[in-house]
């Protein structure tokens, strides 16, 4: 038997928020290098300030300074660094309790070691280069080894207002597909279309799940399809996103090959939007990488009791 195929598999894409007036009011005091923190109504002050008092749901009022100096409550030393944190070498992720607040703050602690770190040791802000107005222009905080950090930030910097943030995701894995999945991929190389037939139901799946989603068994019966179906359901993509390699209008439909049992997706090319309609029947065109997409064949439609079981 083959062996299952792998690949590395990632998924990317940048998260825009706007932050409204406490948060941008906050990330605006950081390029400016001053860190706030929100009064609640019990008294107590917040850093990173609230944008609803969890006592009683109110908005803060005016945000007050805190820091630049304050205290480690807790810590957890991160040996090996990954990839777009904080700080490229060892160091502690630690709640940090800033001075003039009462509750903690998230941060880095650029300690040099563990042996360094300590509830109670007391840090300062060391701040980026350059600041945007983000929460990364706390660079990190370090150790104070006696050092006034508020005499050493020296004086504030006038800012513009910041208003949103955009913050990268990513995540990056190793997919190993199953061994029906593989078949199927290597049959999509050869330009075949290769399900699998439940023993129980006699139901056809493709591209194979391994098994039947309805019996719970395995499905081992290997059945050759071919690359023509119907268009049981569609929908027309007006958005424009990154990356995209179609440009907008276009359809993405429910395809049902002949002989299969559930419909898969695909792109619907080669005639206008408007006229793709529930049974069209179409045809895979095919690329060296497999189905590029499916296209009308021109035949009459399949009559909509053909497929109105797989909506
Ligand atoms: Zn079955």
């Amino acid at each position: 038997m083959d062996h299952p195929l792998r690949a590395p598999l990632e998924i990317e894409f940048d998260y825009t928020r706007s932050l409204g007036p406490v948060l941008s009011e906050f990330m605006t005091a950081l390029a400016g290098r001053r860190i706030l923190g929100a009064r609640g109504a019990d008294g107590r002050v917040h850093a990173p300030p609230f944008e609803y008092d969890p006592v009683g749901s109110a908005p803060p009022g005016e945000l007050t300074e805190v820091g630049p100096e304050g205290t480690v409550v807790s810590w957890s030393w991160m040996p090996e660094p990954l990839e777009g944190q904080p700080l490229a070498g060892p160091f502690a992720w630690a709640l940090i309790r800033l001075d003039g607040a009462d509750t903690t703050m998230l941060h880095a602690v650029d300690a040099g070691s563990a042996a360094a770190m300590r509830t109670g040791l007391r840090v300062r802000t060391r701040w980026a280069a350059s600041r945007v107005g983000s929460i990364r222009d706390i660079a990190c905080f370090e150790p104070c080894h006696g050092v006034n950090a508020a005499e050493e930030a020296g004086a504030a910097e006038e800012a513009g207002a910041v208003t949103g943030t955009i913050t990268p995701v990513r995540l990056s894995y190793m997919h190993t597909a199953s061994p029906g999945e593989s078949a199927y991929l290597r049959g999509l190389a050869d330009h075949r279309l290769l399900g699998q037939r439940c023993g129980v139901c006699g139901h056809v799946y493709v591209p194979p799940r391994g098994t039947c989603p309805a019996d719970g068994v395995p499905t081992q019966e290997e059945v050759e399809l071919p690359d023509t179906g119907t268009v049981t359901t569609f929908c027309v993509v007006n958005v424009a996103y990154p990356g995209q390699r179609v440009t907008p209008p276009y359809v993405a439909a429910a395809v049902l090959l002949d002989g299969a049992d559930i419909a898969f997706q695909h792109l619907i090319l080669g005639c206008e939007p408007s006229e793709v309609r529930m049974g069209l029947r179409v045809r895979a065109v095919w690329s060296d990488s497999g189905i590029s997409h499916f296209a009308p064949t021109g035949e009459p439609d399949a009559a909509y009791e053909t497929y109105a079981r797989d909506l």
